[in-house]
């Protein structure tokens, strides 16, 4: 199991949206698929907050992208930071914070890239991690589904 932060806060780029979370995991991962990259304009960055860990201010400017059939985007639509990524298709699922809304994302490290093969070419992240393929996600994905049912 992932070791977790203690408390941390974070917002976007105008301040409207805000969140305090009480517990973060220090392990945080990258992804390169394309939908990423639109949404960022690189790489996602994002770290885990368990849903019951994390209280969000300023619903009212937080915009909800649904992006696929199974996740959603949230944004702020008065400064267009991105916000979270998040599984929709089963409850209380963690939200993957952007790494850039922490105010301080000390103590955290990457630990996984994913997608590495839809990663363009003229750039790269160094160290020692995990680097799965879209496949090699896909297969992990589907073999959780069949454990679980
Ligand atoms: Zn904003
Ligand atoms: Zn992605």
């Amino acid at each position: 199991m992932a070791s977790m932060t203690g408390e941390k806060w974070g917002g976007c780029l105008c301040g409207a949206v805000r969140f305090r979370a009480a517990q973060v995991k220090t392990e945080f991962g990258g992804c390169h698929c394309k939908m990423c990259q639109r949404w960022t304009g690189g790489p996602l960055l994002a770290a885990s907050v368990p849903a019951d860990a994390i209280e969000w201010s300023g619903a009212e400017a937080v915009g909800i992208y649904q992006s696929s059939d199974w996740a959603e985007r949230a944004f702020c639509t008065r400064c267009g930071s991105g916000l979270w990524y998040r599984v929709t298709t089963r409850p209380d699922t963690d939200y993957e914070v952007l790494l850039g809304l922490f105010d301080d994302p000390g103590g955290m490290r990457m630990t996984s890239e994913i997608f590495i093969d839809a990663k363009p070419g003229a750039y790269a992240f160094t160290g020692e991690h995990r680097r799965e393929t879209g496949a090699e996600v896909q297969a992990r994905y589907d073999l959780k589904r069949a454990e679980s049912t």
